[in-house]
């Protein structure tokens, strides 16, 4: 699963290639034949990502709602187009651009009211300048639930996967199992802020980043993390440990990130 600076880097580029020129569509599988026959030839006036999701706007004010899901691949190409290779659901090309999208669990046409209610099922996106942080920490601070659980709820805040959770909770010394309800607003908005702040970083450098610049190595991707994955924790020396919430491992130190309001 494409944590959600992955999503971001992919709209922001895509905005870049394909804003302002006109499009073919098509569905080389034949699966997306019907949607991409009402958007071949339009112009696209933007694309965006909202969490996970993927919006292509066109000129008529259609849109084209991607999320990859698990399996879902982008691919982009440089003209002269080859045929597609393999199950490609959706294929726009302009003058000078091309990219294939391949198992999106979502691949589908949207109007504006539809875009509306998909906003409202997703929380507050950390990478949107136009997101409203109060939504998510009315949520988290009603809920029992783990923190480490509600971050990653695409419908509590939208954006953090699986490594940035570890790494944001430790970096903000917050036990991953400390309930919503028991964290203050300004625990809360330092989770927010970090968030945001790593996740601009992984859009703009395309890899998920969480040390501070002098101790960034260019060697292995895990080595940009301070506790994913590693044994030792680099604040205290101590042991790190693993825990698994939402299925999904999430490292922990004991003495940097204690738990709070527990009875
Ligand atoms: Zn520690």
């Amino acid at each position: 699963m494409p944590e959600g600076h992955t999503i971001h880097r992919a709209a922001r580029e895509h905005d870049k290639i394909f804003s302002g020129h006109c499009l073919s569509v098509t569905s080389p599988q034949g699966r997306f034949a019907n949607g991409a026959a009402r958007l071949d030839g339009q112009k696209c006036t933007g694309v965006e990502a909202i969490g996970k999701h993927l919006i292509y706007r066109f000129e008529d004010g259609s849109l084209l709602h991607i999320h990859l899901g698990l399996f879902g691949r982008i691919r982009k190409h440089k003209l002269p187009l080859r045929p597609a290779r393999g199950a490609v659901r959706v294929r726009m090309v302009s003058a000078m651009d091309a990219i294939d999208i391949s198992g999106p669990t979502i691949c589908e046409t949207l109007d504006e009211p539809g875009l509306l209610s998909l906003k409202q099922r997703i929380g507050p996106d950390v990478l949107r300048v136009d997101a409203d942080p109060s939504r998510a920490y009315q949520k988290i601070s009603k809920s029992r639930r783990a923190i480490g659980h509600l971050i990653m709820d695409q419908s509590v805040m939208a954006g953090i996967g699986n490594i940035y959770r570890t790494e944001i909770l430790w970096r903000q010394r917050v036990h991953p199992l400390t309930r919503g309800r028991d964290l203050d607003g300004a625990t809360l908005e330092r989770i927010w802020l970090d968030a945001r702040n790593l996740l601009e970083i992984g859009v703009k450098r395309n890899a998920i980043i969480t040390v501070e610049s002098e101790k960034r190595s260019k060697g292995r991707y895990r080595e940009n993390t301070n506790i994913f994955g590693k044994a030792v924790c680099p604040s205290c020396d101590g042991a790190v440990s693993k825990l698994e919430i939402s299925g999904r491992r999430v490292y922990l130190c004991g003495n940097c990130q204690v738990l709070a309001g527990a009875n």
